[in-house]
């Protein structure tokens, strides 16, 4: 494992003690799929893809509940077997875009919602992909231990490859220093007050974002990278199921 050159400065101390809800973002579409089914519902060895992902985090310390944002429609059968994992889970309908799913999750918070009526406030929300089963326990719990308020953050990877800018016409410009760039993955860590704030107010704007931090960047803040394991793969086209199976067989989740 290699170690994050941004928790070698000492600030990576444990918080124990965190209470966080989960909030699983399932409500795309999965155009890119050429499935009938949207992908987080696709079946994985006898369990589907969704239930997968939540078995991830199940076992860790702190979770106060589960917010699952679907489409207004998910498929029969989709969430009832969440329920029999026995976890409390409120359901919230997604949005058009991401960054609206997960605006109208932690909606739940506003008012005399979920977390005792403050808005949010004093509440840690771990947003991450449901079509992300892959992601290891321990790596969301270096995560748990390692942000703190208000800034928050997310597990990243380093980058591998060499990366290129090219022109218009698809000729190399330049070749990019890797070094200080990173895959931003998911779970990410937020303060729900902060991270409804944030996308509320690009929500206001007209902006798109395609994960949390990039909320909280602009909201002036800097979210924390905890290194993650790169194989926390997203799934996106149905060959990356054969993949995410593998992965899983050899973190011995599924069986061979
Ligand atoms: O489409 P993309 O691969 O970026 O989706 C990442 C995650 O966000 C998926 O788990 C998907 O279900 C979710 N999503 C959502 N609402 C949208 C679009 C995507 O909850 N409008």
């Amino acid at each position: 494992m290699i170690e994050s050159p941004l928790l070698n400065d000492g600030a990576a101390s444990s918080r124990p003690g965190r209470r966080w809800w989960l909030l699983l973002a399932a409500a795309g579409s999965g155009q890119r799929m050429r499935s009938e089914q949207p992908k987080q519902y696709l079946p994985l060895g006898d369990r589907s893809v969704l239930e997968i992902t939540l078995s991830r985090f199940t076992g860790l310390p702190g979770l106060a509940g589960v917010i699952l944002v679907t489409a207004a429609d998910p498929p029969e059968g989709g969430v009832r077997a969440l329920e029999a994992a026995g976890l409390p889970i409120h359901y919230a309908v997604g949005g058009a875009t991401r960054g609206q799913s997960v605006r109208n999750g932690l909606a739940l918070f506003r008012g005399r919602g979920l977390g005792g009526g403050r808005n949010g406030k004093g509440e840690w929300v771990m947003v991450h992909d449901a079509a992300r089963p892959c992601v290891r326990p321990e790596d969301i719990r270096r995560l748990l231990e390692s942000v703190d308020a208000p800034d928050g953050g997310l597990l990243a990877a380093p980058v591998r490859d060499t990366i290129k800018r090219v022109d218009a016409e698809g000729r190399v410009a330049a070749t990019v220093d890797r070094s200080p760039l990173m895959h931003a993955l998911t779970p990410q860590l937020f303060p729900v007050d902060v991270l409804l704030d944030a996308l509320e107010s690009l929500l206001v704007a007209g902006r798109e974002i395609t994960d949390e931090s990039s909320a909280i960047e602009q909201a002036g803040l800097s979210p924390r990278t905890v290194i993650g394991a790169a194989d926390s793969l997203k799934i996106i086209h149905l060959e990356d199921l054969v993949i995410a199976r593998a992965i899983l067989v050899q973190q011995g989740v599924l069986d061979d």
